[in-house]
């Protein structure tokens, strides 16, 4: 029964018990047998073994869990990496929580951390621009969002560890919006989005899929690199076209 069941007990010899011999044949005492039958209820009661969950896995489950207000909070204390030290405040974003577009950048500079709020300053108001030339505005119908909350110094490009441990927020935020699209704006907010290496020039005017939900994605370049590049904003103005007509399609 115990073999049919997978189960093999650990026989313990008792000091004690004798085992009889019949013939070539060694019998299990009686009492050896109580014994085993004891330690095979003791193995069968046992709980299994679950593997523990990672301290990781517990804060990206926590995180997937949270409601907008939660999220917000949790953003706001949060000092999970090292972008927390020379913050002024975490930036979730800004706009409609059900917008259809979704904008995504790589983190906040000086202005935004000072003000908790993305894109303002320079780069905010050629965003803003750029949203009005293809009929959308800020707040309306639009959710702005960094892939990264906290300023990292100097306005470096995030490391690799900070984007992945502050990604959680931004899936959550795009799990919230539900967005119909989302524009990466930059080279590295489309790689965070896509999850390979890319460059600008070959991902443009093309329809890439976030993961999760299988959101299409339209790439283009950040307002403050378009800010020190003046002729590529004429290929901004196609991808935004381009993202519109996407929109617009059933
Ligand atoms: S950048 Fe993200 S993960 Fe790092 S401290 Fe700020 S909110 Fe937390």
């Amino acid at each position: 029964m115990l073999a049919e069941m997978g189960i093999k007990p650990a026989w313990r010899l008792r000091e004690a018990a004798a085992l009889p011999v019949s013939g070539d044949a060694t019998v299990a005492a009686p009492e050896l047998m109580v014994e085993a039958v004891k330690n095979a209820e003791d193995i069968v009661r046992e709980p299994a073994s679950v593997p523990a969950m990672t301290a990781d896995a517990q804060r990206r489950s926590n995180i997937a869990a949270l409601d907008w207000d939660g999220l917000a909070s949790t953003v706001s204390d949060c000092r999970a990496c090292g972008l927390c030290e020379r913050r002024k405040q975490a930036v979730l974003g800004v706009g409609d929580r059900q917008a259809d577009w979704m904008f995504v950048g790589e983190g906040p500079g000086a202005e935004e951390d000072e003000r908790g709020e993305p894109f303002v300053g320079q780069a905010g108001k050629l965003l803003d621009a750029m949203l009005e030339s293809i009929s959308l505005k800020r707040g309306e119908n639009v959710y702005i969002a960094n892939a990264v909350k906290c300023r990292p110094p100097g306005n470096r490009t995030p490391e690799a560890i900070e984007i992945a441990t502050c990604r959680p927020y931004l899936e959550r935020q795009i799990e919230l919006v539900q967005p119909k699209l989302l524009i990466a704006l930059g080279r590295p907010a489309a790689q965070i989005l896509l999850g390979q290496e890319l460059s600008i020039a070959s991902a443009r005017r093309k329809v890439h899929r976030y993961a999760i939900g299988n959101i299409p994605v339209v790439v283009t370049y950040h307002p403050a690199y378009l800010l020190r590049t003046l002729p590529d904003k004429a290929k901004a103005w196609e991808d935004l076209c381009f993202a519109l007509d996407l929109v617009a399609q059933p």
